[in-house]
């Protein structure tokens, strides 16, 4: 049993994170500041703290009473269009009160760390499937401020033998099957939850950003996991730094591109009904295709992804959207 402390353990991903490691016997704490996560999501057993990564003082006294054997961090600003309108917030957020977390981690010897990084690290892809080597060069600040902790921790594992795994997340969808927990994002910006909220008429349409890509439908293409395989990573991830592992970096997705138009249909099907949708413009910054090569997590960790089958993942969100709906 580990004692491990989830930053950010309220938010989507961090959420199915802390149930996955407190079903496997681990000791789990959460530190969150409940900007975007909710509190309802942390799953009991786990023992939670309310304040920000970027509080040196709260960490400092966090750090001194438990001696934790790693740190997960699902604590960051996701949203690419804010982050152009509002890079300030981005850097500080996701790289300053980062390298805060990893100076008091240094500073009290805890030196194995998941880092949720993104397939914005790459920019504009150069060739696909994606695969690690592919070149860094992200478009919008959000893609530069995980590439920057991204490169901030290779020079932490020279200077301090920080360890460090690097998880980068195509699109995480979907819903633990239990429908306890799933994607609550306020805004909504993702491409499943909206479907599902229009399918539900929590909203009246489905806005399709942009019809002439260079795709078969002329929209765009992107590579959806599940979150409870994404989880599945990370706990690999974790295992193999708690054994003594090295850095690494991982992309995760199922190496199958889907869509917006497939998406929607497929929705259409598992929910039974007609979803309305509306053209709209391109949204600035959307790559036509983004698709992951995921070989060296399955070789590397043995990860091998339970519901590839994009009906599922819908359905997972699907059953989330009618509990929450009562
Ligand atoms: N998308 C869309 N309508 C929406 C939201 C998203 O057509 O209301 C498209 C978006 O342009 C992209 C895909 O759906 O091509 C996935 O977008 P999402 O925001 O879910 O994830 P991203 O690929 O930006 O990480």
């Amino acid at each position: 049993m580990a004692k491990i402390l989830i930053v950010g353990g309220a938010g989507y991903i961090g959420s199915h994170m802390v149930m996955s490691l407190v079903l496997r016997g681990d000791s789990v704490f959460v530190l969150d500041n409940l900007s975007s996560g909710h509190l309802d999501a942390v799953w009991p057993g786990a023992e939670f703290i309310h304040g920000s990564l970027a509080d040196r003082d709260l960490l400092t006294r966090l750090f001194n009473e438990h001696q934790f054997d790693a740190v997960m961090h699902f604590a960051a600003c996701i949203e690419v269009g804010e982050s152009v309108k509002h890079p300030s917030k981005y850097y500080h957020n996701n790289v300053e009160a980062t390298l805060t977390l990893l100076d008091v981690m240094v500073a009290h010897g805890v030196n194995k760390f998941i880092f949720s990084s993104t397939a914005a690290v790459f920019g504009e892809p150069q060739y696909t499937p994606i695969d690690e080597a592919h070149p860094k060069q992200p478009v919008n600040p959000y893609g530069r401020s995980k590439w920057m902790v991204e490169q901030i921790l290779q020079d932490f594992d020279h200077a301090y033998g920080l360890k460090s795994a690097c998880l980068r997340y195509f699109n995480a969808a979907g819903a633990e099957p239990g429908g306890r927990l799933g994607e609550r994002h306020d805004p909504e910006t993702h491409l499943i939850p909206l479907v599902l909220q229009a399918a539900a008429g929590i909203r009246p349409d489905i806005k399709v950003f942009g019809q002439d890509y260079d795709t078969e439908d002329g929209t765009c293409i992107r590579d959806y996991i599940h979150v409870v395989d994404l989880c599945d990573a990370h706990a690999l991830a974790l295992d193999q730094l708690l054994a003594g592992g090295e850095c690494a970096q991982y992309n995760l997705g199922n190496g199958n591109g889907f869509s917006v138009r497939q998406v929607i249909e497929t929705a259409q099907q598992v929910v039974g009904r007609e979803i309305p949708m509306v053209n709209a413009p391109r949204r600035a910054g959307d790559p036509a295709v983004l698709i992951a090569d995921s070989h060296r997590a399955k070789s590397v960790l043995g990860w091998q992804p339970q519901y590839d089958d994009l009906a599922v993942i819908i359905e997972h969100a699907w059953q989330y959207i009618r509990s929450q709906a009562g």
